[in-house]
């Protein structure tokens, strides 16, 4: 996840990225790299009435014409579905989410969303459809009322109430200075990388996507607070398309398909115990991960 973090002499950048994208986009869910290269195609169309299929097919892409990322790579999930995508760092999972949430366009191929190709409906339909949660979430200036609210203008303060709570966000909010009122972001009460994570958790509740992508956190929050986190998180899962970038072992071990992504391609797929029994990439994977716990 290094490519999230960001330069100061970058900030101004973003934020009128930001002010572009909140002004084309209603609901973008904390995402800071927001590349302007994609737009609602002429004729595009509003995705709704959404169950939540997800279909990777035959994609190709690459950032620039030199380096292809992701070299036809094909997955369905259906609605519900958890879909796990382990791997080495720079093998392309990012990169694969964020075609997902129609932040680049592929090169070759298609990802579709109940069969509508995302490049065919409108990014303000998509992104309210498909929500995001990372650990870097992005807080605007406004208060932690406005930012859990993000996108849903017409939320009343006990919705917002209602989601904090179960992100496990509202002890922590009901104890800062103005509580909801609080103001945050850029000028305001600094939160730290689990609060953060708590309020973009809060968001997707309150939003309610039938599909979730997210970059699960290796982070340097404590271990209760990862628990809990972890919990709001498959809560939020567990009723939904999810496509997680997954580092944690019970996310992998009960996902309904796991893809081991290396170099831009699916080397592996299937459950966990479908691959720990092909006794290749994932199971070494997952000994290691296994006894570096362990020991
Ligand atoms: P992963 O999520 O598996 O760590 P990524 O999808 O982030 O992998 O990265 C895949 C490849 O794409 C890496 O080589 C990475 O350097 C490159 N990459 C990622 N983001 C960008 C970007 N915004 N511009 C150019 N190259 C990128």
């Amino acid at each position: 996840t290094q490519r999230f973090v960001t330069p100061l002499a970058e900030v101004s950048n973003i934020v009128d990225q930001y002010e572009n994208a909140k002004a084309s986009s209603a609901r973008v869910f904390g995402l800071m790299d927001i590349p302007a290269e994609v737009a609602d195609a002429d004729d595009a169309t509003e995705l709704t009435g959404v169950e939540g299929r997800v279909e990777y097919d035959d994609v190709t892409f690459g950032y620039d014409d030199e380096d292809t990322v992701l070299d036809g790579v094909s997955f369905d999930a259906d609605p519900g579905d958890t879909v796990a995508l382990v791997g080495p760092t720079g093998a392309g999972k990012s990169t694969l989410c964020k075609l997902l949430l129609r932040l680049y366009d592929v090169d070759d191929g298609a990802v579709r969303v109940d069969g509508h190709d995302v490049r065919s409906v409108t990014l303000d339909s998509l992104r309210e459809h498909v929500g995001y949660v990372s650990q870097d979430t992005y807080l605007f200036d406004g208060t932690i009322a406005e930012n859990v609210a993000y996108g849903e203008f017409d939320a009343d303060r006990e919705a917002i109430v209602a989601a904090a709570t179960a992100a496990d966000a509202h002890e922590f909010i009901r104890d800062l200075p103005d509580g909801y009122d609080t103001e945050v972001g850029e000028r305001g009460v600094k939160l730290s990388g689990g609060q953060r994570q708590r309020v973009a958790i809060a968001r997707a509740i309150l939003a309610d996507p039938e599909i979730m992508v997210f970059d699960e956190a290796t982070s340097d929050v404590d271990t209760e607070t990862e628990r809990r986190i972890q919990a709001s998180l498959d809560d939020l899962a567990a009723d939904r398309t999810a496509v997680v970038i997954a580092h944690r072992l019970s996310t992998v071990r009960d996902a309904d398909q796991i893809l081991v992504v290396e170099d831009g391609d699916v080397t592996e797929r299937g459950t966990h115990d479908d691959l720990l029994a092909r006794e290749g990439r994932y199971a070494d994977l997952w000994h290691v991960q296994t006894t570096t716990l362990d020991g």
